[in-house]
């Protein structure tokens, strides 16, 4: 048997999210207003981002959100996705470990991203917004939400990174197929873009000036909304669909995961597939590790401050409680696009400095190494953010071959990379650095 597969009856389909605000230990502390240093409000929240979200972002006291109906559907094109046990990678790495990945990249737009971006899309619909902006780096935010905005009958412009718009031109195409305006950051376009691009004219772009871009435009736009993919706990929310999915898939494998894994941008796939099963170690039944793999060139968890910093270079949005590397930190061009961002969302950053996670530095040679393993068994090339997870899945599949234990351990596939051929050719030629 060389791969299994487990997927959900539609009437096992989860048909709410999980709130792990309700149920933490000790909260987050709160978002400041960067004006006036005071906790954020739904009120202020809702200047930028749709009201629905801003008030799931505050949500302190309910354990389960409703998916609504009309999400519910659209989840249906691609929902459950499949909870594989990836048989013929255990026996390539001879360990005695159970290896399971839940498979995101099955996705119309190959990432777990469009579970958010679907959400956000109709919830801006219900309320009457008209527009949406947002910002991109490798693509995957700017396509989903793309996409999202064409379901729900919205416009959307779309900020990315110049150094990714440049590097990746499919999924500027993507975008652009789904009808997105889409500009490369840091532009001429806007205030934010202006003064980085006259402070340092061959900025090549981050998440942060394409964030403060997108922030800018949506305050400037009438009926325009901003929205984020990843870092906000309304994203991290809707995510969890992954979780509760996989729970239950894992039940009908007649396992339940000792380790936990995902790669980590700004923490919403982590937390999507680790928080549904976190609340069981919240209430002492289960002690399940958790780890966040993040690049070792972009290390916010284990080499960054907690601290309240920006999530914006301009320092547009909310201070946030964060592990950060300043919000002016500009990582090296790593090709998981994904995960060059300078902080982790609030949630994560409680849970790790309360212990309840960990966090794994993976350097890129090694994660590519670790995709073409993958690749090899199961016969997905994995983008490569998702290499990371994999690559920590990898060395603790081998920390078990050693010791002889029989762990379960479960990783997050957030996406493929057919898309990121181009960094698969420059590893197979051996031109990867490590950064
Ligand atoms: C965006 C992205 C990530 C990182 O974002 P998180 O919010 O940390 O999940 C990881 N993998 C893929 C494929 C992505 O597109």
């Amino acid at each position: 048997m060389r791969q299994k597969r487990f997927f959900l009856e539609e009437n096992e389909i989860p048909r709410q999210w999980y709130n792990i605000l309700a149920d933490m230990p000790v909260k987050p502390m709160p978002m400041l207003n960067p004006k006036t240093r005071e906790p954020m409000t739904v009120e202020d929240l809702s200047e930028l981002f749709c009201e629905e979200c801003s008030r799931q972002e505050l949500n302190q006291t309910d354990r389960w959100i409703d998916i609504p109906e009309e999400v519910l559907e659209r989840y249906a094109y691609y929902r459950s996705t499949p909870l594989v046990r990836a048989y013929s990678l255990e026996e390539a790495l001879g360990t005695p470990a159970k290896i399971y990945f839940k498979n995101e990249s099955v996705s119309p737009i190959g990432s777990h991203k469009l579970n958010s971006a679907l959400a956000q899309a109709y919830y801006c619909k219900q309320e009457g917004v008209t527009n949406v902006t947002t910002e991109t780096g490798a693509g995957q935010w700017g396509a989903a939400l793309s996409y999202a905005s064409k379901v729900f009958g919205l416009e959307s412009a779309v900020y990315q990174v110049k150094i990714s718009y440049e590097q990746k031109p499919y999924r500027r195409s993507i975008m652009q197929v789904f009808g997105a305006l889409v500009t490369p950051s840091p532009s001429m376009s806007t205030r934010a873009g202006k003064d980085i691009l006259t402070r340092t004219p061959n900025h090549q772009g981050s998440l942060g000036t394409a964030i403060s871009e997108a922030v800018e435009l949506a305050r400037m736009t009438p009926g325009c909304k901003y929205t984020l993919g990843s870092v906000m706990n309304h994203v991290t929310l809707h995510q969890t669909i992954i979780g509760l999915e996989a729970e239950k898939q894992m039940e009908k494998a007649g396992d339940y995961p000792d380790i936990v894994i995902g790669c980590f941008g700004g923490g919403s796939n982590f937390g999507g597939i680790s928080f549904p099963f976190l609340r069981h170690n919240f209430t002492g039944e289960r002690n399940t590790r958790f780890i966040a793999a993040e690049p070792a060139a972009c290390p916010k968890l284990s080499k960054g401050k907690f601290e309240y910093d920006f999530g914006d270079e301009a320092g547009y949005t909310p201070l946030l409680p964060m592990f950060t590397l300043g919000h002016d930190f500009q990582p090296s061009n790593i090709h998981a696009g994904g995960l060059r961002y300078h902080g982790a969302g609030v949630v994560v950053s409680q849970l790790l400095k309360d212990g309840w996670i960990e966090a794994m530095d993976v350097e890129q040679i090694e994660s590519f190494e670790a995709g073409c393993l993958f690749a090899k068994c199961e016969g997905i090339i994995p983008a490569p953010e998702s290499c990371h997870a994999i690559a920590a899945a990898v060395r603790e599949a081998k920390k078990c071959k050693e010791s002889g234990e029989e762990k379960v351990i479960l990783f997050n596939l957030s996406g493929h990379g057919l898309i990121d051929m181009a960094a698969y050719d420059q590893f197979l030629a051996g031109n990867m650095v490590n950064h």
